[in-house]
């Protein structure tokens, strides 16, 4: 077989944004400026119903700028999924707390609720569930338990720009909630994070933290990070902002051919009134999933991805003993199949039939 590889994911960059840059290159102002600011208030616009957000360098310094300025700090416990990008824990442990790794349900991979009222001890400040794929985690029953104990609600929402809950956005539930904006994301600055917070204080707090902890120059008020988004990122953002809603779109409708004409694997559930924007398209492969994987790269030339291979309290870095069997289960099985806005027809015929003739085989 000779044909093009599909990857598992694919930036979209074009004209405009390049443009973008060259028009910021010309300017001579390149640091964060005017382009940030606008972007900021784009953003706000577009995908959390006006709530403010801050732009930083990454989605990383975003959760960590995000907890320091919920004031988390040593001697607390935050609530988190194992099963996540490291990012997400790291965030935790940078400030002095201590990440508590939850179960997650395997339905939409997202925090159990039921896992997590169990966790909660007079340490915890609290929970942050992760929008896996793109789907939204259960904001209602956490939020119920997060007012039951008196917890706070931060959003790992890297993945899920645009996804919803019974017409609420994501980003719009917590204290503060992060987006990524790295390149395989549903849309990308380059690097970067875009942080959305409700809470003016917060807000002040994230805008002095990115910034050596200054609003006018030489007057530190805190002791802050340079965190902060260039102006040349700031356009590529706009840009793709621009184009976000068409990408989900065309993500939704190849989610939906998938969910047709797949068989013999498992495919992903969305929950009621829930708006998911498939960062990934998972699909569960119980016997030998990597004999899968590969078998789609080499006889198909499809990509795929294992979002994640190993839980984070295995990872060397936490090496924590837990019992986690959803997590230790969805490590061992999930597979993310190319779902990105630039499949053409035949892509998306090649990847059924792949999917479909090796499900059958190894059935
Ligand atoms: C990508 C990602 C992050 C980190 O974002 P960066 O922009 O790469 O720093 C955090 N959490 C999750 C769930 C992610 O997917």
């Amino acid at each position: 077989m000779s044909k093009d590889f599909i990857p598992a994911a694919k930036p979209l960059i074009g004209d405009a944004e390049r443009d973008a840059v060259d028009g910021v290159l010309r300017s001579g102002m390149l640091a964060q400026g005017a382009e940030v600011t606008e972007f900021e208030q784009e953003f706000s616009r577009v995908l959390l119903d006006g709530r403010p957000t801050v732009a930083v360098n990454s989605g990383t310094a975003g959760l960590h700028l995000g907890l320091l300025a919920a004031g988390v700090g040593p001697g607390d416990e935050v609530i988190v999924p194992s099963f996540t990008f490291a990012a997400t824990a790291n965030a935790v442990a940078l400030t002095g707390a201590t990440p508590v790794f939850a179960d997650i349900e395997l339905t939409h991979y997202c925090l159990d609720p039921k896992h997590v009222a169990g966790l909660i001890t007079e340490r915890t400040k609290g929970i942050m569930p992760v929008h896996l794929y793109g789907h939204p985690a259960n904001m209602p029953a956490l939020q119920q338990l997060a007012e039951q104990h008196g917890l706070a609600l931060y959003e790992d929402a890297a993945q899920a720009h645009g996804a919803s809950l019974d017409g609420k956005p994501v980003g719009t539930f917590g204290t503060f909630a992060m987006f990524s904006l790295y390149p395989t994301k549903n849309m990308t600055s380059g690097e970067g994070g875009m942080v959305s917070t409700g809470d003016t204080e917060a807000e002040q707090a994230l805008r002095l933290l990115r910034n050596q902890g200054m609003q006018r120059q030489y007057e530190n008020e805190l002791v802050g990070f340079n965190a902060r988004m260039t102006n040349l990122h700031a356009a590529i953002g706009r840009v793709q902002l621009a184009k976000v809603g068409e990408w989900t779109k065309t993500r939704r409708a190849n989610a939906q051919f998938l969910d047709r004409n797949l068989h013999g694997v498992g495919v992903p559930a969305v929950a009621e009134k829930a708006v998911h924007v498939y960062h990934q398209y998972t699909i569960t492969v119980p016997e030998d999933r990597d004999g899968f994987a590969a078998a789609l790269k080499e006889e198909y030339q499809v990509g795929s991805g294992v979002y994640y291979p190993v839980p984070n309290h295995r990872l060397p870095s936490f090496a924590r003993e837990e019992d986690l069997p959803n997590t230790e289960q969805a490590c061992n099985t999930v597979l993310s199949l190319p779902v990105h806005p630039s499949l053409d027809d035949e892509d998306r015929e090649r990847i059924v039939t792949a999917v479909n003739t090796l499900a059958k085989a190894g059935a």
